[in-house]
Order: structure tokens, then C-alpha cells, then sequence
């Protein structure tokens, strides 16, 4: 592992990211995701830059909203805008599957080709408007948001997430963890964080 890579999850293990999460991320290293960047620039714990305008995010809030979702390794998991891939690659060394959805069409090729370099198989990225989730696989034991809402949650991911089932989104810059019991959801809001806008139908 390079002198980079090693520093960003010493630092994060320092912020009390959990042994499993960091393991999760040394085995998709996010320079394979990092667009046109050098390695060492791939783990300064910050946004990167991507095609159109948009970011693969910062490895701390990825590595939060991964605990969040508390996944056991069974579960079928939903990444909303997954940009990089780099999101649904660490979900999914912790998940069963993943079925992550992104609206513009460069970046869902760009996923693609990055999650086949990083050897990850149980990840399929779809073109669409993850403001309405993806019905033909619903429901999801986890559902992950990596863009920002407005207000709130789309109902269609609520509506999508399984009895028991998980769900973080940034909303108006605020992490908020939903847990469907039942006909119920309970929500939680957490720490302040920055993210591109969710733009989409609902
Ligand atoms: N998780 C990504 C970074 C996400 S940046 C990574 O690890 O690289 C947020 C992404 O959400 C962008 O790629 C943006 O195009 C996408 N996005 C925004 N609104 C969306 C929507 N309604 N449906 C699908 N993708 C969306």
C-alpha cells in the first residue's frame, strides 16, 4: 500500500472509522476510481473532481454513511448517483448486491469501466432517475444517497426500502438515516456535509 493511502485510513481510523469499513476501502482503492488524477492526490481526504461537473466524494462521509447502513454482508443494496462507482464498490465488499443508478450516461460507461478494473463484480450501474429508486429490484435491505436532497427523502426510496431496511441521504446539507418498521419510518438527522444536488423528478 502506498505512504498516501496508508495516511488517509490512519486518519480515518483516528476520526473512530471502524476496522471493517477501512478494510472495505483498502480493497477498492479509490486511485482506481480518481479521474485523470495521481495516486497520491487520490487519498488527501477530499472531494475529486469528475466528468460533468460532478464529484466522487470525500472518503470520511463515504466511510461514515457506510457505517450508517450498518450492512452485515447479506444485504441488496441500492446507490443512488453513483458517479465514480467508488461508493458502490466500498458498499459492496460489505453487501451482497448492488444496484446503483446515475443519470448521466458518461459516468454510468465511467463506473463501469472503474468497477471492472477494481475486480467488482456484484455491482450493476444503471442510466435513470434515482428519484424514483429502481422498482424492478425493490425492495432494499440499504439504500444509499450520494447527492443532496432538498426537504426531504424521495418517497419513492422510502417507499422501496424493505421492513427493517436502511437508508442514508444527505438532506439539505444534514446526513439523515430513515429505518422503515413496518408502515413507519424513523429518521434521524446527524452531522452537517456538502454534496452535489440530487436533481431528478421526485
Ligand atoms: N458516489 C459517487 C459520487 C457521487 S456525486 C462516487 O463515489 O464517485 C453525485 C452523483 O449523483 C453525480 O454523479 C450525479 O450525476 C448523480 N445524480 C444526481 N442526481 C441524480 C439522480 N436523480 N439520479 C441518479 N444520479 C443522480
Amino acid at each position: 500500500m502506498e505512504a498516501a493511502e496508508h495516511a488517509l485510513y490512519e486518519d480515518l481510523r483516528r476520526r473512530g472509522i471502524d476496522e471493517r469499513i477501512l478494510q472495505a476501502m483498502a480493497r477498492v482503492p479509490r486511485a482506481l476510481f480518481a479521474w485523470g488524477l495521481d495516486h497520491a492526490q487520490a487519498y488527501v481526504n477530499e472531494p475529486l473532481p469528475l466528468p460533468d461537473g460532478q464529484t466522487i466524494s470525500q472518503p470520511l462521509v463515504v466511510a461514515r454513511m457506510v457505517e450508517l447502513l450498518d450492512l452485515h454482508g447479506g444485504e441488496r443494496v441500492l446507490d443512488v448517483g453513483s458517479g465514480s462507482g467508488w461508493h458502490a464498490a466500498v458498499i459492496a465488499q460489505l453487501a451482497a448486491e448492488v444496484w446503483a443508478i446515475e443519470r448521466h450516461a458518461s459516468l454510468v460507461a465511467l463506473a463501469r469501466e472503474n468497477l471492472a478494473r477494481a475486480g467488482v463484480d456484484n455491482v450493476r450501474v444503471l442510466h435513470g432517475d434515482g428519484t424514483r429508486g429502481w422498482p424492478p429490484e425493490a425492495p432494499y435491505d440499504a439504500i444509499n444517497v450520494a447527492a443532496g436532497a432538498r426537504v426531504e427523502v424521495p418517497r419513492a426510496l422510502e417507499q422501496q426500502l424493505a421492513d427493517g431496511g436502511r437508508l442514508v441521504a444527505p438532506v439539505d446539507d444534514r446526513l439523515v438515516v430513515e429505518q422503515r418498521r413496518g408502515r413507519l419510518i424513523e429518521r434521524q438527522g446527524l452531522e452537517g456535509v456538502r454534496f452535489v444536488p440530487l436533481i431528478g423528478a421526485s
